[in-house]
């Protein structure tokens, strides 16, 4: 039967990379019903929600959304979206993937990596607490549970794919209660693994290894921050944002998003790359048992990089977002 999914178009580039990824998925056949919503910073302004009713209600009786960034004001104004998104349906495992493409040309040859980032907990979290005039505390948390089930994920990825290693990623070195837990949870659930191999790091150790030497890299398992941080990181590797695609993994709901934002400096410029948003719907695609369509969408993908005719700016062409949509719908 065909699937029907929930659309949320977001702020920003969101219009333009979602109406780009639609027309491909039609293209290829994915067999899909949408119901697509506007929701975000311009929705709010507009019908004073950030989401609106129907667009949580279709959610909740789909339970795969494909979702596009949504602007959050920095430093005042409401709680990110996206952060009550992962929270409300508990998306606790946001995977990310960032794997070199040769036709994509930076510095750093044949990266193949996952971040495997807790999406629940840590400091995101969001409680801060005025203590005096000039002090604020902000409170971390890391539970048994959510750690357990993060890093569980990650080895059985790591079964299930053939992937070598598991590196857990911390700052257990400072922060030894907290992240202590984590990395002590990380080596026995390692110890149920034994064909799999698990190592640690501290992430600003972390940080320079994937700069000078991102091959050692496989699996990657980490809190909420970290894996925030360390996955724009990883982005740039392979070529940048736009090639960065993410699931958002819970027991009963999943969410498929590009890892990038909104991009409000080049929204309504149809420059933007989709393929982050592309790549999400393709592990959207597989999520939902339609490897061949997403297999397809990935082909195509790929002969336009490696044709190279009809790139974004991004990856020093000039081809419009459009153009660069209707080339990847030639070749399906
Ligand atoms: P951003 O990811 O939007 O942009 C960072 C840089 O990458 C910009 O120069 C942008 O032009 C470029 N970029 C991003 N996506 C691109 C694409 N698809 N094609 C070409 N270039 C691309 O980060 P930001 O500017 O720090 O954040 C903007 C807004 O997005 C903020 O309000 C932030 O809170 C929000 N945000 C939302 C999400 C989400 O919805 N999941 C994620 C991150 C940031």
């Amino acid at each position: 039967m065909t699937k029907t999914i929930t659309v949320f178009k977001g702020d920003g580039i969101g219009p333009e990379i979602t109406d780009a990824v639609l027309k491909i998925l039609n293209a290829a056949g994915a067999d899909l019903n949408y119901e697509i919503f506007n929701v975000g910073a311009k929705e709010y302004e507009t019908n004073g929600k950030l989401i609106p009713d129907a667009a949580f209600a279709s959610f909740d009786k789909n339970k795969v959304l494909l979702k596009s960034p949504i602007t959050t004001p920095v430093g005042k104004g409401f709680r990110s979206l996206n952060v009550t998104l992962r929270k409300k349906y508990d998306l606790y495992a946001n995977i990310r993937p960032a794997k070199s493409n040769k036709a994509v040309k930076t510095p750093f040859d044949n990266v193949d990596l996952i971040v495997f980032r807790e999406n629940t907990e840590d400091l995101y979290v969001g409680v801060e607490q005025q203590i005096d005039e000039n002090t604020v505390h902000a409170t971390k948390i890391i539970t048994r549970a959510a750690s357990e089930r993060i890093i569980k994920d990650a080895f059985e990825y790591a079964v299930a794919h053939n992937r070598r290693k598991v590196t857990c990623v911390h700052k257990a070195n400072i922060l030894k209660m907290s992240d202590g837990l984590f990395l002590s949870i990380f080596y026995d659930i390692a110890k149920n693994y034994p064909q799999i191999k698990a190592d640690d790091k501290i992430v600003d150790n972390t940080c320079m290894q994937l700069v000078m030497n991102p091959q050692q890299f496989d699996i990657m398992v980490m809190p909420n921050l970290y894996g925030d941080i360390v996955s724009d990181l990883t982005s740039g590797l392979i070529g940048g944002l736009g090639l960065l695609p993410s699931s958002n993994l819970g027991k009963d709901y999943a969410m498929f998003e590009a890892v990038h934002g909104s991009a409000p400096d080049i929204a309504g410029k149809h420059i933007a790359n989709p393929t982050a948003l592309l790549w999400s719907a393709c592990m959207m695609l597989e999520y939902l048992g339609q490897d061949e369509t997403a297999g397809k969408i990935r082909r195509a993908v790929d002969e336009v990089l490696n044709e190279g005719k009809h790139l974004t700016p991004d990856l020093h062409g000039t081809a419009t977002t459009e153009e660069y949509c209707e080339a990847i719908i030639a070749k399906l």
